[in-house]
């Protein structure tokens, strides 16, 4: 453990009031309520760093280097890191035993999700594994850093591919209630409940990509009926 590993492990307790702060606030930025900005599934209870402070100690108190994230998420990734190099990807993870020395720079393989969307790289297979893979038509570059990100953080284990089946459903469902509530001359409060239903559903990249795949064979008419939900 680096000088600045000990210190952050030292501040970052209940018992710090900035750090009580900053893990309020890291959870709010959550792209569903309070769930890791990794997998999207767990609760945001620990702070990752984005470049390993094993790896990194100059950026363990840097706040855009934060993100709320789950313990399995967080410890998976650990000190692991890699960089774009000429040549392609470049491991610069760190063994718990070698001493920490300044790593060769070069800009992340690992998509950042405080700047970055990560659905420019990556896009979820919805037709039968729910896997999260490259998107088609990526440059090399685009390509590994998608394939990292993805194994990294065990982005396809089976509890997140489950949850993204059961939420693919879950949404099908809910927009054709709407449909059909709508149509049957729901009032309006009804209709908004039903909509927060599906947006406050962990998971979100689900949604996103149903909207963005609405030409699935499976989505295609739900869309038809209810185009206004492409742009919710
Ligand atoms: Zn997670």
């Amino acid at each position: 453990m680096n000088a600045a590993q000990a210190l952050f492990k030292i501040r970052n307790t209940e018992k710090n009031a900035a750090f009580r702060v900053i893990r309020r606030q890291l959870r709010r930025m959550s792209a569903s309520p309070q769930r890791c900005g990794w997998c999207e599934d767990s609760e945001a209870g620990e702070i990752d760093h984005i470049r390993p402070k094993g790896l990194f100690p100059e950026h363990t108190f840097v706040w855009d280097n934060f993100l709320g994230a789950c313990g399995v998420c967080n410890n998976r990734k650990g000190s692991r890191f890699a960089i774009l190099g000429p040549n392609g990807l470049v491991d610069i993870t760190r063994q718990r035993d070698e001493p920490v020395i300044k790593p060769p720079s070069g800009p992340s393989a690992l998509i950042d999700p405080r700047v970055e969307d990560p659905l420019i790289l990556l896009e979820l297979e919805a037709r039968n594994t729910f896997h999260l893979q490259p998107r088609y038509g990526l440059s090399q570059r685009g390509r590994d850093r998608a394939t990292y990100t993805a194994g990294l953080l065990f982005l396809n284990r089976e509890a997140l591919v489950l949850a993204r089946r059961r939420v693919f459903a879950d949404n099908r469902e809910v927009l054709s209630s709407y449909r059909d509530l709508r149509e049957s001359g729901g009032d309006a409060a009804r209709l908004e409940r039903l909509k927060d239903v599906l947006l406050q559903r962990p998971h979100p990249t689900v949604w996103r990509e149903m909207q963005r795949q609405h030409e699935l064979s499976s989505l295609v008419g739900l869309f038809r009926d209810v185009p206004e939900a492409l742009s919710w």
